[in-house]
């Protein structure tokens, strides 16, 4: 609202707000998303190891029934049992070789029969399962050793890396898999590492066997989470942008509404923040107080006072000078009913009425309770229209001016001398008084022309037997002017000013002993 400049929020402030609510939907949906893209990113890791783990379960269940059958042909000579050994690695998927062990001694192998071999247990996850880097046929080709063994009698069946590698690679190509056993790992890329397992930044999970002392383990690189937010949700990323422009621009119409000079007034109206300040009027002659005008003032929490003329404006455009009259004239009658008493009788009490509210009768009835609240007949309520604002002669304007005639409310033409005002439309309202505008009172002394307008005022006042005002004395000289052409009432700041109802009230009782 532009009463100053400093009403008008900062800008900066107000873009701050419409940015942070476009972008607030947009972060809050992103969190959610990213969130349900780590979930099910975490399934998907999970399901992965799991499967792979039930691929190597299977792997290694052919190499346990390979063993089952050969155990316990351990000890035998090796010529009685190579055949036997060469017949499972036929018989059996994914089984590279068959070895029998006697004494932790390898004396078979199904690869090249009679062989001579330590064994070392301790390389053995729980003695059962050994990943090894490459044996002496193909050393860089890694093998799976899983090991059976009862009293001296042993079993050592190898099974095809390549096999364990094609797993990990192919379960699920976008997981990243690796299966640990012992202090060994491999991954898709197929080199036995014994280093500890590298740490996978998103949905690392662990499966171990339920049958073998190995585990899985599964997650993702660095970044999967927003590849995956956007492979997996472009139509809901879509709906946030979209969200965030709708959200951004209903507090953008919102500022402006909120922040319109209108919905200010009705805040203010509602806070009662507008309140009557009196400037008292006094007789041309004797210049004792012979009334008062109310002049709106606005109590305003952050600007302090504003002056009438920076809101009524708005007040009248918007249709809230209404009210605002309203509620002015209900607290005049509220402060000033109790003191009657200190006002002569006849006290004038002047408001300034805008054409708005001539439109109906609503204004017969605002007068009827301002003048109830005083004792009967005790003051003379005058209502002031400015005569640069004409009431439009409709059937309506003509019962609310005769209405209020009845009722005894005076009417003043006010600012007279700026407008077109006819003689015509004097006697049509039934006018009481003119109130001679400021201008034409500054100007006594100074220019010729302006005090025979003056000059004309008052014949013509005194000629239509209405009474007259002058306003804006600020000097005796005016002052002397005026009372010597026969105004009847002065009004300026060489007097009183506009005063709040305290000190107004005061100087009151302070004039006038009770009657
Ligand atoms: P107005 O009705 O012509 O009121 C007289 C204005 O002249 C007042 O200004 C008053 O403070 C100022 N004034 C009084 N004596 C002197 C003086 O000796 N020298 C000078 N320079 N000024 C003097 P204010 O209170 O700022 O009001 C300005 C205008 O706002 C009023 O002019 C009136 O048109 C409007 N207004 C004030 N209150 C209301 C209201 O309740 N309703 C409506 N519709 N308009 C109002
Ligand atoms: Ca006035
Ligand atoms: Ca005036």
């Amino acid at each position: 609202m532009p009463l100053t400049s400093k009403m008008s929020r900062k800008w900066t402030d107000r873009y701050a707000l419409i940015v942070l609510s476009g972008l607030l939907p947009v972060v809050l949906g992103v969190l959610i998303i990213v969130w349900q893209a780590n979930r099910s990113l975490k399934l998907e890791a999970t399901q992965t190891a799991q499967e792979a783990v039930r691929q190597f379960d299977l792997m290694l269940e052919n190499a346990k029934l390979a063993a089952d059958i050969v155990l316990p042909q351990a000890g035998r000579d090796c010529a009685q049992v190579e055949l036997a050994l060469r017949e499972q690695v036929t018989r059996r998927p994914y089984v590279r070789s068959v070895n029998l062990v006697w004494d932790n001694q390898i004396y078979c192998t199904s690869l090249f029969g009679k062989y001579k071999e330590a064994v070392s247990p301790e390389k053995y996850a729980n003695g059962v399962l050994w990943l090894m880097p490459g044996t002496m046929v193909t050393p860089n080709d890694p093998v799976l050793v899983y090991r059976q063994n009862k009293d001296k009698r042993g079993v050592l069946i190898s099974l095809y890396g390549f096999h364990l590698v094609n797993v990990l690679g192919l379960v699920n190509h976008k997981t990243y898999l690796l299966i640990v056993v012992g202090d060994a790992w491999i991954d898709r890329y197929g080199q036995v590492r014994n280093t500890p397992p590298p740490h996978l930044p998103v949905a690392q999970t662990a499966v171990p066997s339920p049958e073998y002392p190995y585990r899985v383990i599964a997650g993702f690189n660095e970044g999967e989470v927003w590849r995956h937010v956007i492979v997996e949700y472009p139509g809901l990323l879509g709906l946030l942008i979209f969200l965030g422009i709708v959200s951004a621009l209903t507090v953008n119409r919102l500022q402006k509404r909120s922040s319109s000079p209108s919905s200010e007034m009705r805040r203010g109206l509602e806070a009662a923040e507008f309140i009557p300040y009196f400037q008292p009027v006094v007789r041309g002659d004797t210049k004792q107080w012979a009334g008062a005008e109310v002049l709106m003032r606005w109590q305003h929490p952050k600007e302090g006072l504003v002056r009438p003329d920076l809101f009524i404006p708005f007040a009248e455009h918007s249709g809230l000078i209404v009210p605002m009259t309203r509620s002015l004239m209900e607290q005049t009658s509220q402060l000033l009913a109790p003191h009657s008493s200190h006002m002569e009788p006849g006290f004038h009490i002047a408001f300034n009425t805008s054409a708005h509210h001539c439109q109906n009768l609503e204004l017969v009835e605002d007068c009827r309770r301002f003048l109830d609240a005083f004792p009967p007949g005790h003051i003379n309520l005058v209502l002031e229209l400015t005569e640069r604002e004409l009431i439009v002669p409709t059937p309506t304007a003509h019962q609310l001016f005769s209405e209020l005639h009845t009722l005894g409310v005076m009417i003043a033409i006010d600012d007279f001398g700026t407008g077109h005002s006819s003689l015509s439309y004097l006697r049509e309202f039934n006018v009481d008084y003119l109130k001679i505008d400021q201008s034409f009172v500054a100007l006594i002394g100074v220019d010729a022309l302006s005090r025979h307008i003056l000059d004309s005022i008052i014949e013509l006042s005194a000629k239509l037997d209405l009474g007259i005002v002058a306003e804006g004395i600020e000097t005796e000289e005016q002052s002397e002017y005026l009372a010597a052409q026969g105004v009847d009432f002065l009004q300026g700041y060489l007097f009183a000013r506009p005063m709040p109802p305290a000190e107004f009230i005061e100087a009151l009782q302070a004039r006038l002993t009770p009657t």
